[in-house]
C-alpha cells in the first residue's frame, strides 16, 4: 500500500515570513521516511523551485526540485501538458516566473522588454511582444502602465490568458501588498477577458502537484493555513485537508465554518499535526 499523499503549503505551515514554524519540518521528514509522498504547493507567483528546495533544506524538511509545485511552475506544467501549440509566451512577473517557464522550453518575452519595445519604436504591444501565443501574469514588482498595456493587447489579440493565482493582496512581513489577482485585474479589464487561473483555490495546482508523483489529487492530504485557498481547493479536487492554526486561520474563524465546509482536521501545531496524520490512511 503507497503512503499518504501529503499536498503541504509552504508559507503560515512550514515556515512563516522568515521565522519557521516549530517542529513541521522534523514531522514531514519523518513521514517522507515512512514512505509517504511530500509535495509543496505555493501561490507564490515570484520564485523558482531552487530557492525553495535551498530554504526547505535548511530548516530540515525532506525536499528536491520536483517536489516543489509552485503557482509558476505549474503554470509551465500546465502550458506544456495542456496547450502543446503555445511556444512563445509574454510573461507579467518576476524572474522565478519566467525561469519556470523556460524550464520546460517556452521562449518567453518579459513585459518589461515589450513595454520597453512600445515606448522606444512605437509598437503595439503585440508587435513588441513578437505576436506570443499566451500571456501569463503573476505577481510583477516592475509593473508599469505599458506592461499592463502590452499584455491587453496581446489578449485582446488572442493570446491565450493564464493567471498563475488570483490572490488579492501578498502579504509580507511588514506590509500588506498587492497579490497577483491586482495584477490580473488590471489585465483582465483592460482585454475583457478572464484568464485560466492555475493557482488555489482552483485545482489546476493541487493537480499537476499530485501528477509529479504520479498521483491524483483526490488522494492527497492538503496541509495548510488558509480557508480561501488551501481548504477550497481541496473541496474542489475531492481532497482531504488538515488546516493549521499556525498561520492566517485562527481557531475561531476554523470553528465558525459550516458542518459542510469543515476541514478534516484542524492542528494548532506540529505536535497536532503528527497525531492526526497518524490516524489518517
Ligand atoms: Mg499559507
Amino acid at each position: 500500500m503507497p503512503g499518504l499523499l501529503l499536498l503541504v503549503d509552504l508559507d503560515g505551515v512550514v515556515y512563516r515570513g522568515s521565522d519557521p514554524v516549530p517542529g513541521v519540518a522534523a514531522v514531514l521528514a519523518s513521514r517522507a521516511a515512512k514512505g509517504d509522498d511530500v509535495v509543496y504547493v505555493t501561490n507564490n507567483s515570484m520564485h523558482y523551485r531552487a530557492d525553495y528546495v535551498t530554504r526547505l533544506t535548511e530548516l530540515g524538511a525532506p525536499v528536491s526540485a520536483d517536489r516543489i509545485v509552485s503557482a509558476p511552475r505549474a503554470t509551465a506544467l500546465y502550458l506544456r501538458e495542456r496547450e502543446p501549440a503555445v511556444r512563445r509566451v509574454l510573461s507579467v512577473g518576476a524572474g522565478g516566473l519566467d525561469r519556470e517557464l523556460r524550464d520546460v522550453g517556452l521562449e518567453v518575452v518579459n513585459a518589461g522588454f515589450a513595454a520597453e519595445r512600445m515606448a522606444k519604436e512605437g509598437l503595439d504591444g503585440v508587435g513588441a511582444a513578437g505576436r506570443p501565443d499566451a500571456v501569463v501574469a503573476g505577481v510583477d514588482p516592475q509593473l508599469t502602465y505599458l506592461r499592463i498595456a502590452a499584455a491587453a493587447d496581446c489578449v485582446r489579440a488572442g493570446a491565450t490568458f493564464i493567471a498563475t493565482n488570483r490572490d488579492p493582496v501578498y502579504p509580507t512581513e511588514r506590509w500588506i501588498r498587492p497579490g497577483a489577482g491586482s495584477v490580473i485585474a488590471a489585465i483582465e479589464v483592460a482585454s475583457g477577458v478572464t484568464p485560466v487561473t492555475i493557482g488555489k483555490p482552483e485545482p489546476l495546482l493541487m493537480e499537476e502537484a499530485a501528477l509529479a508523483v504520479g498521483r491524483r489529487a483526490g488522494e492527497a492530504i492538503v496541509i495548510g493555513d488558509g480557508i480561501q485557498t488551501d481548504l477550497a481547493a481541496a473541496r474542489r479536487v475531492g481532497a482531504r485537508c488538515v488546516l493549521m492554526l499556525t498561520g492566517v486561520t485562527t481557531r475561531e474563524a476554523a470553528a465558525a465554518l459550516p458542518p459542510d465546509a469543515r476541514p478534516t482536521a484542524i492542528a494548532a501545531d506540529a505536535a497536532e499535526l503528527e497525531r492526526v496524520l497518524g490516524t489518517l490512511r
